[in-house]
């Protein structure tokens, strides 16, 4: 067979830990594309490229966290895993759980999961329980269960998913050839902040002198600066407390929370960066921007990475010529009602024609 991408574990080998290597279980998850986004320069001034995390294969950068975390689960022997999730994880845990013959149990929050999410963790064999509270609560109950019961944790509290994830700093450094000068991606449990600053440092030399791969050349001259943003919403590192009843429309980042806050604030303060909220209304401009304009479909919660850096941009707080990644994290399919409303909330239906070509080429108005 010619080389084709082997997933994160194969292809990183040399700077992930051992224990994920005994027996890896993929399902092709990384190698996503670097595309540059023209649309988003010029709103900037800045040179704006797109990480487009929903290319995996269960359209999410979680995927890069659970080959570890399943992997690991595997080598140990583990038949179960539970993990609770806004949606993403749940998707991604239970297919890499079918892959690897176990069970997954799936704590999911009350209301708004989206359907393409929900539809992921059924069709691939989930044990789904919708808990009757937020996210926070699902966690601290998916955290008591694996403490007491036979089943593994695989939330991003799960240090191997943090291991996973930091591959796609790796990927970014190896696409340009150097780290950004500014990495902004969106903020919910902070676990995916937590891991590119940590694969970052180590691509630059900077990492623990214990983490594997501490040994080898580094392949950065830097580390970027790291722009956090939050749904206003659920936005308690911006408030500096929890909040105890998130809401915003991006359900991926509903989180009051995040069991990673501590790593995100030191990932903003070591890199000189800033973590910021986003509103609603930011963040569907931006998914409309990156949709109508860069060719990116993304879900709303993936946007406000770019709503945030078009919001630092209105402010006069993105340097000139900057080279911005921004990491996209999730796939527009997971929740696409979001495409099908006008700014002001009102539902787009396609014209309805004959089916002729004049009164085709009228309707397109070509003649
Ligand atoms: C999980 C997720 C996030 C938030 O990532 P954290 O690691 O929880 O901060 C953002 N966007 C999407 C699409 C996600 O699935």
């Amino acid at each position: 067979m010619a080389h084709q991408w082997r997933g994160i574990i194969a292809e990183y080998a040399d700077r992930l830990p051992a224990h994920v290597q005994e027996r890896i279980v993929t399902l092709g998850e990384g190698g996503t594309p670097l595309v540059e986004a023209p649309a988003l320069s010029a709103r900037t001034g800045a040179q704006v490229f797109l990480k487009v995390e929903g290319m995996n294969p269960t359209a999410s950068f979680k995927d890069r966290g659970m080959t570890a975390a399943i992997s690991s689960a595997a080598g140990r022997g583990a038949k179960a895993v539970v993990c609770a999730s806004t949606g993403n994880t749940s998707a991604s845990a239970a297919a890499y759980a079918t892959k690897a013959g176990m069970v997954c149990a799936v704590l999911v929050p009350d209301g708004k999961i989206a359907m393409g999410k929900l539809s992921q963790a059924i069709a691939h064999g989930a044990k789904l329980l919708q808990v009757d509270g937020n996210f926070d609560d699902c966690l601290v109950a998916a955290r008591k269960l694996a403490e007491a019961y036979p089943v593994e944790l695989v939330n991003s509290v799960n240090p191997d998913r943090i291991e996973g994830q930091k591959t796609g700093a790796f990927e970014i450094v190896d696409a340009l050839g150097d780290a950004p000068d500014i990495h902004a991606l969106p903020v919910g449990n902070a676990g995916n902040i937590t891991a590119y600053w940590k694969g970052f440092r180590e691509y630059a030399g900077l990492g623990d002198p214990d983490a594997p791969g501490a040994h080898l050349p580094a392949v950065s001259t830097r580390t970027p600066i790291m722009w956090g943003f939050q749904a206003a919403g659920a936005a308690p590192i911006v408030a500096g407390h929890p909040i105890t009843h998130p809401e915003t429309i991006a359900t991926a980042i509903r989180i009051g929370n995040p069991a990673s806050w501590a790593q995100a604030e030191a990932a903003r303060d070591e890199s000189g960066g800033v973590i910021e909220a986003v509103t609603d209304e930011q963040i569907l401009a931006a998914h409309r921007i990156l949709s109508a304009e860069a060719g990116v479909f993304v879900e709303p919660g993936s946007a406000a990475g770019v709503a945030g850096i078009l919001s630092r941009a209105e402010r006069g707080l993105v340097p000139a010529g900057a080279r911005i990644v921004v990491t996209v994290t999730g796939h527009g399919l997971k929740d696409p009602q979001w495409a099908l409303k006008t700014l002001d909330g009102a539902d787009v239906t396609p014209i309805r024609v004959s089916a002729d070509v004049v009164s085709i080429a009228d309707a397109l108005q070509l003649g």
